[in-house]
């Protein structure tokens, strides 16, 4: 979409600090991180968000595989991690392209906000 933050962050026409990326994902750190390890991992076809996304689509699982990769390899395994994608205006997306946020590094207190 010609006027969507992650589609031209996906299409690098936005400049983004990235970490992984492979033909169906691209992982990028989050500008204002809310841990000292927050990642997004935002899928490069457009979806406005979880609830537009096909049935039996791979990409959820995908995101699934990247996110525990990207656990091991940052090293947030042993002390946890939290995989979380806000749906809708009141479960706090405030970005209408399908994401997931990995956080970790610090304790992560439960319920969120
Ligand atoms: P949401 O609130 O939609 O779940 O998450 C959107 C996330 O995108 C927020 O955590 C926000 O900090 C991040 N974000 C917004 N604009 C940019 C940007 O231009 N670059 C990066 N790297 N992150 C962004
Ligand atoms: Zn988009």
């Amino acid at each position: 979409m010609s006027d969507c933050l992650f589609c031209k962050i996906v299409s690098k026409e936005i400049a983004s600090d990235i970490i992984y990326e492979d033909d169906q994902i691209i992982v990028i750190k989050d500008i204002e991180p809310q841990a000292p390890i927050h990642f997004l991992i935002i899928p490069k076809v457009h979806y406005d968000s979880i609830l537009t996304v096909p049935a039996r689509n791979e990409i959820i699982t995908q995101i699934h595989i990247v996110a525990n990769r990207l656990a091991l390899k940052y090293g947030i395994v042993d002390t946890g991690f939290r995989l979380v994608n806000n749906c809708g205006e009141n479960g706090g997306q405030s970005v209408l392209h399908l994401h997931y946020h990995i956080l970790g590094g610090r304790s992560l207190r439960w319920p969120p906000g």
